[in-house]
């Protein structure tokens, strides 16, 4: 039986982080990070410098998207 040591935690959070990029860009996403940290593009993958999360930073329903970067 082999048993993990856990690591420090700022080792858990990038593990956490690798598998919830590797989770969205296995969904087809372009999956870039935000500045912030705050989510991540959720654009198919492309090749334009504007990156957009559909899903965070929306205010209301009306909204049509969320936040928009460019990096
Ligand atoms: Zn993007």
């Amino acid at each position: 039986m082999t048993k993990e040591q856990p690591g420090p935690l700022r080792d858990l959070a990038e593990r956490m982080r690798e598998a919830e990029q590797s989770a969205g860009r296995a969904g087809g996403y372009c999956w870039l990070e935000h500045p912030s940290g705050h989510g991540h593009c959720t654009k198919s993958p492309h090749t334009n410098r504007q990156h957009m999360d559909y899903y965070t930073g929306r205010t209301s329903h009306e909204d049509t998207h969320g936040l928009v970067w460019v990096e």
